[in-house]
């Protein structure tokens, strides 16, 4: 990086850069615009990222992020309990409730079986959502990981799994493309996808 800038410019880059998709020609762009924003909007922005850790948990029931715990979404009681969609991470449910295509409840297992990396059932949350099928009366269990290597042998093991412990699943269906992250989809794909979702056993 250019030593023509200020410290705390390249300092700025730098953490921007961390960012996903964010290389250092966009963190330049980035922070350079910061700069030229009036004092209290950078003070905004800087507060926001502050804010994140101090106001935002894991919903102890669902494991999406939330500022209340239970979650919205999981104290809602016009929501159908009897379903559960699984998800990889919260981005994930965005995606899936701002398609407006599922009222049931969510579980979040914050990543997907990955024995290459060490991410093996237990560094997932799977045993809560076992616990919560057997607390809160679920019926069916829709599979809503990604459609690539790892987010499929996540839906194959747990599909397995909740069979032998008599849960109805399915696994979300056509549209979404091989090798796709569930978050990229667009609103028609995901509520096809769900509406069209298939039995596992
Ligand atoms: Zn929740």
């Amino acid at each position: 990086m250019s030593s023509a800038f200020p410290p705390a410019l390249t300092r700025l880059i730098k953490n921007l850069g961390r960012l996903p998709g964010v290389g250092e020609k966009t963190a330049t762009r980035m922070a350079l615009q910061i700069l030229r924003w009036p004092a209290p909007q950078a003070r905004e922005l800087a507060g926001s990222i502050g804010e994140l850790h101090e106001k935002i948990r894991l919903c102890s029931r669902c494991f999406t992020f939330s500022q209340e715990d239970p979650c919205p979404i999981c104290s809602d009681s016009r929501r159908d309990s009897s379903i559960i969609c699984v998800v990889e991470d919260p981005g994930d449910l965005l995606a899936i409730e701002k398609a407006g295509a599922f009222r049931g409840r969510y579980h979040v297992l914050h990543g997907v079986l990955s024995p290459m990396d060490g991410i093996g059932p237990e560094q997932l949350r799977i045993s809560p959502l076992l616990e919560r099928i057997g607390r809160e009366g679920v019926e069916e269990v829709v599979l809503a990981t990604s459609s690539t290597v790892a987010g499929e042998a996540t839906a194959t093991y747990l599909s397995d799994l909740l069979q032998d412990r008599g849960v109805r699943t399915s696994r979300i269906a056509c549209g979404i493309p091989m090798g796709m992250d569930l978050k990229y989809a667009d609103k028609m794909t995901l509520q096809r996808a769900l509406a069209a979702r298939v039995s596992c056993s």
